[in-house]
Protein backbone atom coordinates (compact mmCIF):
# COMPACT_ATOMS: atom_id res chain seq x y z
CA UNK A 1 0.00 0.00 0.00
CA UNK A 2 1.39 3.29 -0.97
CA UNK A 3 0.11 6.88 0.59
CA UNK A 4 0.27 9.90 -1.83
CA UNK A 5 -0.39 13.93 -0.47
CA UNK A 6 -0.81 15.95 -3.25
CA UNK A 7 -2.34 18.83 -1.08
CA UNK A 8 -1.71 19.19 2.59
CA UNK A 9 -2.58 22.78 3.25
CA UNK A 10 -5.33 23.91 4.85
CA UNK A 11 -7.84 26.87 4.15
CA UNK A 12 -6.74 28.52 0.68
CA UNK A 13 -3.73 27.74 -1.56
CA UNK A 14 -0.46 29.23 -0.74
CA UNK A 15 2.06 30.35 -3.67
CA UNK A 16 4.90 32.21 -2.10
CA UNK A 17 8.02 31.19 -2.07
CA UNK A 18 8.80 30.19 1.61
CA UNK A 19 5.86 27.68 1.66
CA UNK A 20 7.29 25.59 -1.23
CA UNK A 21 9.42 23.13 1.26
CA UNK A 22 5.74 22.01 2.05
CA UNK A 23 3.87 23.16 -0.71
CA UNK A 24 0.77 25.40 -1.51
CA UNK A 25 -2.15 22.52 -2.85
CA UNK A 26 -5.11 22.17 -0.67
CA UNK A 27 -6.44 18.90 0.73
CA UNK A 28 -5.78 15.78 -1.42
CA UNK A 29 -4.66 12.27 -0.28
CA UNK A 30 -4.23 9.10 -2.63
CA UNK A 31 -4.10 6.03 -0.94
CA UNK A 32 -2.80 3.25 -3.67
CA UNK A 33 -3.41 -0.45 -2.97
CA UNK A 34 -4.04 -3.40 -5.46
CA UNK A 35 -6.47 -3.12 -7.71
CA UNK A 36 -7.56 0.22 -6.66
CA UNK A 37 -6.97 4.02 -5.04
CA UNK A 38 -8.81 5.54 -2.46
CA UNK A 39 -9.11 9.68 -3.01
CA UNK A 40 -9.37 11.64 0.20
CA UNK A 41 -10.77 15.40 -0.53
CA UNK A 42 -10.59 17.05 -3.59
CA UNK A 43 -8.77 20.27 -2.79
CA UNK A 44 -6.16 21.77 -6.02
CA UNK A 45 -3.83 19.21 -5.43
CA UNK A 46 -6.21 16.68 -6.93
CA UNK A 47 -5.26 18.53 -10.12
CA UNK A 48 -1.76 16.60 -10.04
CA UNK A 49 -3.74 13.56 -9.02
CA UNK A 50 -5.69 13.76 -12.10
CA UNK A 51 -2.87 14.68 -14.16
CA UNK A 52 -1.02 10.99 -12.82
CA UNK A 53 -3.87 9.10 -12.98
CA UNK A 54 -5.20 10.06 -16.88
CA UNK A 55 -1.80 8.68 -17.98
CA UNK A 56 -2.73 5.36 -17.00
CA UNK A 57 -5.23 4.07 -19.21
CA UNK A 58 -4.92 0.83 -18.01
CA UNK A 59 -6.13 0.74 -14.38
CA UNK A 60 -9.46 -0.52 -13.31
CA UNK A 61 -11.36 2.74 -12.69
CA UNK A 62 -14.55 0.75 -11.35
CA UNK A 63 -11.99 0.44 -8.03
CA UNK A 64 -11.43 4.02 -7.44
CA UNK A 65 -13.47 6.14 -5.40
CA UNK A 66 -13.39 9.13 -3.86
CA UNK A 67 -14.48 10.07 -0.15
CA UNK A 68 -15.40 13.51 0.76
CA UNK A 69 -14.49 14.77 4.70
CA UNK A 70 -16.85 17.55 4.07
CA UNK A 71 -17.40 20.28 1.82
CA UNK A 72 -15.57 23.60 2.37
CA UNK A 73 -14.12 25.24 -0.45
CA UNK A 74 -10.57 23.67 0.06
CA UNK A 75 -11.76 20.08 0.19
CA UNK A 76 -13.76 20.46 -3.16
CA UNK A 77 -12.08 23.29 -5.52
CA UNK A 78 -9.75 20.93 -7.09
CA UNK A 79 -12.85 18.78 -8.36
CA UNK A 80 -13.30 21.19 -11.57
CA UNK A 81 -9.74 20.63 -12.53
CA UNK A 82 -10.07 16.26 -12.23
CA UNK A 83 -9.31 15.06 -15.58
CA UNK A 84 -10.16 11.43 -15.22
CA UNK A 85 -13.80 12.97 -14.63
CA UNK A 86 -13.66 14.53 -18.10
CA UNK A 87 -12.98 10.75 -19.78
CA UNK A 88 -15.87 8.92 -20.60
CA UNK A 89 -14.31 5.51 -20.12
CA UNK A 90 -13.93 6.15 -16.43
CA UNK A 91 -16.35 5.55 -13.54
CA UNK A 92 -15.92 7.47 -10.35
CA UNK A 93 -17.06 6.32 -7.09
CA UNK A 94 -17.75 9.27 -5.16
CA UNK A 95 -18.56 8.87 -1.56
CA UNK A 96 -19.24 11.12 1.57
CA UNK A 97 -20.03 8.23 3.59
CA UNK A 98 -21.42 8.84 7.13
CA UNK A 99 -22.79 11.93 6.33
CA UNK A 100 -26.32 12.49 6.84
CA UNK A 101 -29.60 12.48 4.97
CA UNK A 102 -29.81 15.90 5.95
CA UNK A 103 -27.30 17.30 4.46
CA UNK A 104 -27.43 18.28 0.94
CA UNK A 105 -26.88 15.92 -1.27
CA UNK A 106 -23.37 14.61 -2.78
CA UNK A 107 -24.53 15.52 -6.53
CA UNK A 108 -26.01 18.75 -6.04
CA UNK A 109 -22.77 19.72 -4.14
CA UNK A 110 -20.67 19.37 -6.56
CA UNK A 111 -23.22 20.50 -9.15
CA UNK A 112 -23.45 23.99 -7.43
CA UNK A 113 -19.87 24.67 -7.64
CA UNK A 114 -19.76 24.00 -11.25
CA UNK A 115 -22.71 26.38 -11.79
CA UNK A 116 -22.20 28.55 -14.70
CA UNK A 117 -21.89 31.75 -12.61
CA UNK A 118 -19.02 29.70 -10.90
CA UNK A 119 -17.39 27.39 -13.86
CA UNK A 120 -17.70 27.24 -17.47
CA UNK A 121 -18.00 23.53 -17.63
CA UNK A 122 -21.57 22.46 -16.02
CA UNK A 123 -20.88 18.94 -13.76
CA UNK A 124 -23.25 16.82 -16.18
CA UNK A 125 -21.03 17.84 -19.29
CA UNK A 126 -17.71 16.45 -17.70
CA UNK A 127 -17.70 13.12 -19.16
CA UNK A 128 -16.81 10.59 -16.80
CA UNK A 129 -19.78 8.25 -15.41
CA UNK A 130 -20.55 9.45 -11.53
CA UNK A 131 -21.67 6.86 -9.22
CA UNK A 132 -22.82 8.28 -5.83
CA UNK A 133 -21.93 6.41 -2.27
CA UNK A 134 -23.94 8.65 0.02
CA UNK A 135 -25.52 6.53 2.71
CA UNK A 136 -23.75 3.96 3.85
CA UNK A 137 -21.71 3.89 7.40
CA UNK A 138 -19.45 1.38 5.42
CA UNK A 139 -18.58 0.22 2.21
CA UNK A 140 -16.86 -2.68 0.80
CA UNK A 141 -14.63 -2.57 -2.06
CA UNK A 142 -13.31 -5.50 -4.27
CA UNK A 143 -10.26 -6.95 -3.38
CA UNK A 144 -10.69 -7.15 -0.31
CA UNK A 145 -10.84 -3.38 0.60
CA UNK A 146 -13.20 -2.06 3.54
CA UNK A 147 -13.73 1.24 4.13
CA UNK A 148 -15.75 2.56 6.97
CA UNK A 149 -16.37 6.08 8.38
CA UNK A 150 -16.98 8.04 11.82
CA UNK A 151 -18.39 11.58 12.25
CA UNK A 152 -16.81 14.42 14.36
CA UNK A 153 -17.19 17.74 14.99
CA UNK A 154 -16.19 20.30 12.61
CA UNK A 155 -18.79 23.37 11.80
CA UNK A 156 -21.24 22.10 9.28
CA UNK A 157 -19.79 18.82 9.88
CA UNK A 158 -17.15 16.43 8.65
CA UNK A 159 -16.45 12.70 8.84
CA UNK A 160 -12.88 10.36 9.34
CA UNK A 161 -12.21 7.32 7.14
CA UNK A 162 -10.09 4.17 7.84
CA UNK A 163 -9.19 2.29 4.59
CA UNK A 164 -7.92 -1.64 5.22
CA UNK A 165 -6.29 -3.26 2.47
CA UNK A 166 -3.95 -5.88 1.82
CA UNK A 167 -3.52 -6.12 5.51
CA UNK A 168 -2.67 -2.98 6.24
CA UNK A 169 -5.05 0.39 7.46
CA UNK A 170 -4.64 4.23 7.14
CA UNK A 171 -6.92 6.65 8.97
CA UNK A 172 -7.83 10.08 7.65
CA UNK A 173 -9.02 12.66 10.21
CA UNK A 174 -8.80 16.49 8.99
CA UNK A 175 -10.96 19.54 9.79
CA UNK A 176 -11.59 18.38 13.27
CA UNK A 177 -11.92 20.31 16.66
CA UNK A 178 -11.76 18.32 19.58
CA UNK A 179 -13.03 20.69 22.63
CA UNK A 180 -11.81 20.22 25.70
CA UNK A 181 -11.06 16.79 25.42
CA UNK A 182 -10.02 14.15 22.59
CA UNK A 183 -12.43 13.15 20.71
CA UNK A 184 -13.50 9.24 21.65
CA UNK A 185 -14.81 8.32 18.23
CA UNK A 186 -11.71 9.76 16.66
CA UNK A 187 -9.15 6.99 18.58
CA UNK A 188 -11.72 4.28 18.34
CA UNK A 189 -11.53 4.51 14.41
CA UNK A 190 -7.84 5.03 14.48
CA UNK A 191 -7.21 2.15 17.00
CA UNK A 192 -3.83 0.35 16.03
CA UNK A 193 -4.05 1.74 12.73
CA UNK A 194 -0.29 1.41 11.01
CA UNK A 195 -0.63 5.40 9.48
CA UNK A 196 -2.83 7.97 11.04
CA UNK A 197 -3.14 11.32 9.00
CA UNK A 198 -3.92 14.35 10.94
CA UNK A 199 -4.90 17.54 10.76
CA UNK A 200 -2.98 20.42 12.90
CA UNK A 201 -3.68 23.82 11.69
CA UNK A 202 -2.55 25.45 14.99
CA UNK A 203 -0.22 25.29 17.27
CA UNK A 204 -1.39 24.90 21.26
CA UNK A 205 -0.73 28.23 21.80
CA UNK A 206 -2.65 29.48 18.79
CA UNK A 207 -5.76 26.67 19.50
CA UNK A 208 -6.48 28.80 22.66
CA UNK A 209 -7.24 32.22 20.45
CA UNK A 210 -9.57 30.07 17.52
CA UNK A 211 -12.20 28.02 19.42
CA UNK A 212 -15.28 27.40 17.15
CA UNK A 213 -12.69 27.31 13.71
CA UNK A 214 -13.06 23.95 13.91
CA UNK A 215 -9.37 22.42 14.03
CA UNK A 216 -7.24 21.30 16.35
CA UNK A 217 -3.42 21.54 17.40
CA UNK A 218 -0.26 19.31 16.74
CA UNK A 219 0.00 18.31 20.19
CA UNK A 220 -4.49 17.15 20.14
CA UNK A 221 -2.47 15.41 16.71
CA UNK A 222 -0.12 13.65 19.18
CA UNK A 223 -2.82 12.17 21.59
CA UNK A 224 -5.03 10.99 19.43
CA UNK A 225 -2.12 8.79 17.88
CA UNK A 226 -0.75 7.74 21.45
CA UNK A 227 -4.62 6.81 22.72
CA UNK A 228 -5.29 4.99 19.75
CA UNK A 229 -1.93 3.49 19.73
CA UNK A 230 -1.01 4.05 15.53
CA UNK A 231 1.99 3.03 13.91
CA UNK A 232 2.62 5.95 12.68
CA UNK A 233 1.82 9.54 12.42
CA UNK A 234 1.84 12.20 9.58
CA UNK A 235 0.16 15.68 10.92
CA UNK A 236 -1.36 17.69 7.32
CA UNK A 237 -3.65 20.46 6.96
CA UNK A 238 -1.10 23.27 7.69
CA UNK A 239 -2.15 26.74 8.02
CA UNK A 240 -1.88 29.24 5.49
CA UNK A 241 0.12 31.51 7.05
CA UNK A 242 2.61 28.81 7.94
CA UNK A 243 5.66 29.49 6.32
CA UNK A 244 8.44 26.30 5.54
CA UNK A 245 10.52 27.73 8.69
CA UNK A 246 7.77 27.84 10.79
CA UNK A 247 6.54 23.75 10.20
CA UNK A 248 10.17 22.78 9.91
CA UNK A 249 10.43 23.63 14.09
CA UNK A 250 6.91 22.33 14.26
CA UNK A 251 8.21 18.56 13.05
CA UNK A 252 11.01 19.01 14.95
CA UNK A 253 9.03 19.32 18.00
CA UNK A 254 6.77 17.15 17.23
CA UNK A 255 9.18 14.61 16.95
CA UNK A 256 10.17 15.07 20.55
CA UNK A 257 6.56 13.69 21.83
CA UNK A 258 6.22 11.23 19.12
CA UNK A 259 8.36 8.40 17.81
CA UNK A 260 7.27 8.20 14.52
CA UNK A 261 5.43 11.52 13.37
CA UNK A 262 6.11 13.74 10.38
CA UNK A 263 4.57 16.95 8.87
CA UNK A 264 3.10 16.07 5.25
CA UNK A 265 4.22 18.04 2.25
CA UNK A 266 3.09 18.19 -0.81
CA UNK A 267 4.49 14.67 -3.27
CA UNK A 268 5.28 13.09 -0.10
CA UNK A 269 4.80 9.27 -0.40
CA UNK A 270 4.34 6.44 2.83
CA UNK A 271 4.81 3.11 2.03
CA UNK A 272 3.22 0.56 4.38
ZN1 LIG B 1 -10.07 22.38 5.47
ZN1 LIG C 1 -13.36 22.69 6.92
Amino acid sequence: MKVKFYGTRGSIPVTEPEYQAFGGNTACVAVYYDGGIGIFDAGTGIRNLGKDLFERKTENYENIFLAFSHFHWDHIQGFPFFLPAYDSDRLLNITAIGITRNYFDLKSILENQMREEFFPIPLETMGAKLRYLQDESELKIDQGVKIISTNHYHPGGATSYRVEAEGKSVVYTTDIEHGEGIDNRVVEIAQDADLLIHEAQYTPEELKHKKGWGHSSWEQAIKVAELANVKQLIITHHDPDHNDEFLFNIERICQEHFPNVKLAKDNMEIEL
